[in-house]
């Protein structure tokens, strides 16, 4: 498989075509961004980290039953993907109180969510990925009511299993956010699972192991996100 033009280039990850027009290289990036991309940095070896995170989170999903959009690793850095048809939605699915649900409510980070708290957001950078729900959806045309409900239960699905996962190396999975696409009309799991896009702390200190420690100025990004493709078994060389 041939990477060929550069299609699209988000804040950490760039998307190639390739000579088969129905599969795509994603890319993962050393970049992390925050502040709806206004504040940027690059960490060496985060793009590697992450996309082998990714591979191995995305392939436990994938042998539970639920469909992503992974084919297989293309580099240290990339993995070949399905070309879905992208939906311009978060899915944030939260076990634990924190950030922005902290923020909004003042309830104290940590708090445990039984049951966890479904959120929607709408992907606008330039809006700050406002907050939505199924009606908004339905009125914008952004998915069918149908598809919507799978990619919701997906989550709920998908939490069952990382929840499992992280407990049994010492990680509380506290929230994380999902990007689904439609592929030959079914609905897939794209984009990533990473420290990035999930909190996830360390069960006996409390010690954050993911994009916190660079939103909130703390040092050992790169180790902690290391830390947690140890415990996972996730190798990295
Ligand atoms: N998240 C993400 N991308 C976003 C917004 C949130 O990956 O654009 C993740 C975030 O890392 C966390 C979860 O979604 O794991 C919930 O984020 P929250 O709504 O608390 O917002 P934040 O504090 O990140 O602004």
């Amino acid at each position: 498989m041939r990477k060929m033009m550069e299609l699209y280039r988000g804040k950490t990850k760039t998307l190639y075509s390739t000579d088969e027009p129905d599969l795509l290289v994603l890319e993962f990036r050393d970049d992390i961004s925050a502040l709806d991309g206004k504040r940027v940095d690059q960490f060496y070896r985060k793009g590697l980290i992450n996309n082998k995170l990714n591979y191995f989170i995305m392939s436990k999903l994938q042998k539970a039953g639920i469909p992503t959009q992974i084919k297989e690793l293309y580099s240290h850095n990339a993995t070949l993907v399905k070309n879905l048809k992208m939906v311009p939605l978060e899915f944030v699915l939260r076990n634990r109180a924190a950030g922005s649900l902290v923020k909004r409510l003042g309830i104290k980070e940590g708090t445990v969510l039984c049951p966890p708290v479904f959120d929607l957001f709408f992907k606008n950078d330039g809006k700050h990925d406002p907050m939505v729900n199924s009606s908004y959806c339905k009125t914008f045309g952004w998915v069918s009511q149908h598809h919507l409900l799978c990619m919701r239960k997906i989550i709920f699905q998908s939490n069952d299993i990382l929840n499992t996962l992280f407990s049994e190396i010492g990680v509380i999975l506290v929230d994380f956010k999902l990007e689904f696409g439609i592929w030959k009309d079914k609905v897939v799991l794209g984009d990533e699972f990473s420290p990035d896009s999930a909190r996830l702390w360390d069960k006996k200190t409390l010690n954050k192991m993911d994009k916190d420690l660079y939103r909130q100025a703390q040092v050992g990004l790169i180790e902690a996100y290391e830390e947690v493709a140890n415990r996972l078994g996730v190798k990295l060389d």
